[in-house]
């Protein structure tokens, strides 16, 4: 890059290039610095286990990524970007060969739901109709006035309870699976506020938008937005870790995709004490231990619609389920834990040679945890589905602690960047009116330790560029960031 840039952002998880974009459409010259070897973050895809098989890194199923008004305006389809739907959006396998099975339509996985099915269709039917408008609001800020005060009020009044409560008005196991399995991905033991509503933004998610996978891959996701910000006369350099804002040009924006610590670490001195201590009341998740498989088949779940589902979540029971997240936030490795898999192939035959599939499976562990649990998933995955481990080919295992060690945004293995309680939720990092603004002039955190939400939508990252762009350039109108904005420019480099 000739010259200083207008802005640096350190970090190219989906988030720091959202970031990266919004600058760019807005004509500044933007380098991107990344520590990994190779970008994405959060968002990628490699061969991890044999030659042939692509495997997502990290985030597999991207509802978010549907209901990210960002992503709709960024047009992932006119970027040659398709979303790869499964029939059955997800589904918790039961003993005996039951399941729940969610699909898209609130209707059809009523039907399945016995006793339970008019109740199902009352909670989500009319949040499915709005889920749009939910959707909207939830990746707003919550500093705003929601726009769809009656839809969120019913959301809100619902989705304020622990999920042990909101799980009262079902009797069959199969719906109470529902909630226990969305509402155990916030990673809180779910009698804590607000995992109901964690559980049924996910379940709103299902109905409203379904959970897809993406063709070839997350990384095509991540890929697109550096074409992008490359396009625009952008810099990514990779292989390069910051470990001090004194190494950045200066005079430039600064916006870092990074967890609150290493923000205490990279500002050091340079941040007030106040804000200082507040970054490290900050709280987070226990980490989760992944493990992808090469598998010379489909997996043979006992019930034969789980073999249509792209995301299943596996523990059994709501009160199973509750019983291994809690033993984890006990700092327990449970012997029967919450395992969340997916099988991206169901949609997407490109990611393994013909006949063959690749696995994704993760469960939490103990902040910070080095126990390979490989064992416990396996034999969690072969409850529900026997003859499994006939068909692995080749494994390869990330315990939490290497999730950290992999990439620092992690903590402990915290795949989130925080946890969700309420107050992280409203207030996320520290308390204040604008979470992306540091006590740092023209420094800026945009990564998924701020709001909305964790997850694939660059929603944190434009929310701070937006706000970079009003407080260091005057700039008040969200660029566009269509295909049609981002113009070819004469410099163009990846280093
Ligand atoms: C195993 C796993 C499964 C997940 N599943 C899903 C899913 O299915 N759906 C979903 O929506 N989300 C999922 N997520 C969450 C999602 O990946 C994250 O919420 C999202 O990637 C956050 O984006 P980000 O840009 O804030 O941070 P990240 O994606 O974590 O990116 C941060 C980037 O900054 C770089 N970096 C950090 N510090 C420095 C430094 N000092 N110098 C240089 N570079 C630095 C890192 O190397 C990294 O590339 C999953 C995450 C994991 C790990």
């Amino acid at each position: 890059m000739r010259g200083n840039p207008d802005a640096v952002i350190v970090g190219s998880g989906p988030n720091g290039l959202a970031a990266a974009v919004t600058l760019s459409a807005a004509g500044l010259k933007v380098l991107v610095i990344e520590g990994a070897p190779e970008i994405g973050g959060g968002c990628r895809t490699q061969e991890l286990t044999l030659p042939g098989f692509r495997h997502d890194v990290c985030s597999a199923a991207h509802p978010l990524a549907v209901a990210s008004s960002f992503f709709q305006r960024f047009d992932l389809a006119a970027r040659g970007i398709r979303f790869a739907r499964p029939q059955v959006e997800f589904a918790n396998p039961l003993d005996g060969g039951r399941a729940a099975i969610v699909y898209r339509s609130v209707a059809d996985t009523a039907a399945r739901l016995g006793a339970d099915d008019r109740s199902y269709r009352r909670l989500l039917g009319p949040m499915a109709r709005h889920a749009d408008d939910i959707c909207t609001e939830l990746l707003q800020p919550l500093r705003r006035l929601p726009a769809h005060p009656l839809v969120m009020a019913g959301y809100g009044s619902r989705g304020i309870l622990p999920a042990s409560v909101l799980v009262r008005r079902w009797r069959t196991p199969e719906a109470r699976a529902i909630m226990g399995g969305a509402a155990a991905h916030s990673m809180l033991p779910l009698t804590a506020v607000p995992t109901g509503g964690i559980g049924l933004m996910l379940i709103v998610l299902a109905h409203g938008v379904g959970w897809p996978v993406i063709a070839g891959g997350s990384a095509r996701i991540t890929d697109a937005m550096a074409d992008a910000v490359i396009t625009a006369g952008g810099t990514i350099e990779t292989g390069r870790w910051v470990r001090s804002l004194a190494e950045l040009p200066s005079g430039t924006a600064v916006l870092l995709d990074v967890s609150p610590r290493s923000l205490a670490e990279l500002a050091g001195d340079q941040l007030p004490g106040r804000y200082r201590a507040a970054l490290s009341r900050f709280r987070y998740n226990p980490g989760v231990c992944k493990v992808d498989f090469a598998l010379s088949g489909p997996v043979p779940w006992a019930n034969e619609d789980c073999r249509r589902a792209g995301t299943l979540h596996l523990g059994g029971t709501f009160e199973e389920m509750a019983a291994a997240e809690a033993a984890v936030v006990a700092g327990k490795h449970p012997e029967n834990p919450f395992v969340l898999v997916t099988q991206p192939g169901v949609a997407d035959p490109s990611r393994a040679p013909a006949g063959q599939q690749t696995l994704w499976a993760y469960t939490h562990a103990p902040a910070g945890s080095d126990v390979d649990m490989t064992d416990q998933i396996e034999a969690q995955i072969e409850r529900f589905a026997p003859g499994f481990r006939d068909l692995v080919l080749a494994r390869s295992v990330r315990t939490a602690a290497e999730e950290e060690a992999h990439n620092p945004n992690y903590v402990g293995g915290d795949i989130a960047v925080g946890m969700q309680t309420l107050r992280q939720t409203v207030f996320r990092p520290t308390v204040q009116w604008n979470p992306y603004r540091t006590p740092i002039r023209g420094v800026y955190l945009c990564s998924s330790a701020t709001p909305p939400v964790p997850g694939v939508h660059g929603r944190c990252g434009e929310l701070a560029a937006l706000t970079a762009l009003r407080d260091l350039f005057g700039i008040r109108e969200a660029p566009d960031i269509s295909p049609a904005r981002l113009r070819p420019a004469a410099t163009q480099s990846v280093i």
